[in-house]
């Protein structure tokens, strides 16, 4: 078995030779949208610019870019054998990538709850089929930095349960409950150094039923004072703090006042626990829209007590369905409105089977040498 680095630097190799150029020529598949580009772009001056051709050549076809990648490459494969191809799968950037979408993680399974062996299996699964985790925030900032031939996922947690995060008391020692989803992950990640503490969890600060930031009033064991410990811990262990209003309201039936309020005291009870904290990513409570959309992205609130305005802005909203999201480096990507995939049944499994064409796969070419040689013209 080759080593991780060989890979990497074979595509890379082979790459340069399909184009007929020089080093150079490893701009032409340089991603449309780069770390260069402002994250917060709109959807519509994301189209890439001239010098990019084969990105542009691909965000002619309207829909369903990550088939036409992967067709595109594979027939670069039969004219002079120069595509990339990496552990197995054809190098594809401009591939599908799931937003893995959670709930509670629990004693069975069922519509919202996935049961916590089978969730430690779901992990398995998407390590051995060569997916790495990473956050919402490096997503939309296109931070893909896996070696090449692995694919990324995105996992996110909504609502803030103690099923997600709980605390065990031993002997006055707070542990992280082994059973719950953070549990589950931070002994997976210690068994796989390689997947990564990278999940973007969607809080509650305020809901009923213990959904506060994982738990209060002794609900399923969770003492109110742990919550902004928890909140604390996942910043910490570089976990991304994602805003899920104060209580999930559902947006599309207040005004717009009530919703900029419900974001913003989201925003404001995360800045609680983790002062400073740059809240990038918001999630739609039930995916329901406000009726001024633009709220979800940014808006401002004036707390009466304080006097004092919060203003809050995001890189990306998400959405609750609409299958696996499109690559941050094809010009139809909208980080404003992000598709998931919800997990129960057998849904992981379906999507994975789903995407073994057009999911996206890493050339392994670090983000920074992409940005370095997406300034450079193209030899074409
Ligand atoms: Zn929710």
């Amino acid at each position: 078995m080759m080593s991780r680095a060989q890979p990497a630097f074979l595509a890379l190799v082979v790459l340069a030779s399909a184009c007929g150029t020089s080093g150079e020529g490893t701009s032409a598949r340089v991603p449309a949208k780069t770390a260069a580009t402002a994250p917060d772009t709109q959807h519509a001056s994301a189209v890439p610019p001239a010098s990019e051709p084969l990105a542009t050549r691909l965000g002619d076809d309207a829909s369903n870019s990550g088939v036409t990648a992967t067709v595109r490459l594979a027939s670069a494969e039969s004219d002079s054998a120069g595509f990339q191809r990496a552990e197995g799968r054809v190098v594809n950037e401009l591939g599908r990538i799931p937003i893995l979408e959670y709930h509670l993680i629990g004693d069975s399974d069922g519509r919202w709850m996935v049961e916590r062996g089978r969730f430690r299996e779901q992990l398995k699964l998407l390590y051995e089929r060569g997916y790495r985790p990473i956050t919402v925030a490096e997503l939309v900032d296109g931070k893909i930095d896996l070696p090449a031939g692995q694919s990324p996922v995105v996992f996110t947690f909504d609502d803030a349960s103690p099923s997600q995060f709980s605390y065990l008391e031993r002997d006055g020692r707070l542990e992280v409950d082994p059973n719950s989803a953070v549990g589950i992950w931070l002994a997976f990640h210690a068994a796989h150094p390689d997947w990564g503490k990278k999940a973007t969890f969607c809080l509650l600060p305020g809901a009923a039923a213990g959904r506060s930031f994982f738990g209060d009033k002794g609900i399923e064991g969770q003492k109110t004072e742990w919550r902004m410990k928890k909140v604390r811990f996942l910043a910490e262990q570089g976990f991304e703090l994602c805003n899920h209003t104060l209580w999930h309201a559902n947006l599309a039936n207040y005004p717009d006042s009530v919703v900029r309020q419900q974001i913003a005291r989201g925003n404001l009870a995360i800045d609680s626990a983790v002062a400073g904290y740059h809240v990038r990513t918001f999630a739609l409570p039930l995916g329901m829209w406000p009726r001024n959309r633009a709220l979800a992205r940014a808006g401002s609130w004036r707390d009466p007590k304080s006097g004092r305005e919060v203003v809050y802005k995001y890189d990306a909203v998400l959405m609750v369905a609409g299958g696996p999201a499109r690559s941050p480096f094809d010009p139809l990507f909208d980080p404003y409105r992000l598709p998931r995939v919800q997990v129960y049944g057998n849904e992981l499994e379906k999507t994975l089977d789903q995407l073994e064409r057009t999911r996206y796969v890493a050339s392994g070419i670090a983000p920074n040498s992409r940005a370095r040689s997406a300034k450079r013209p193209v030899g074409h």
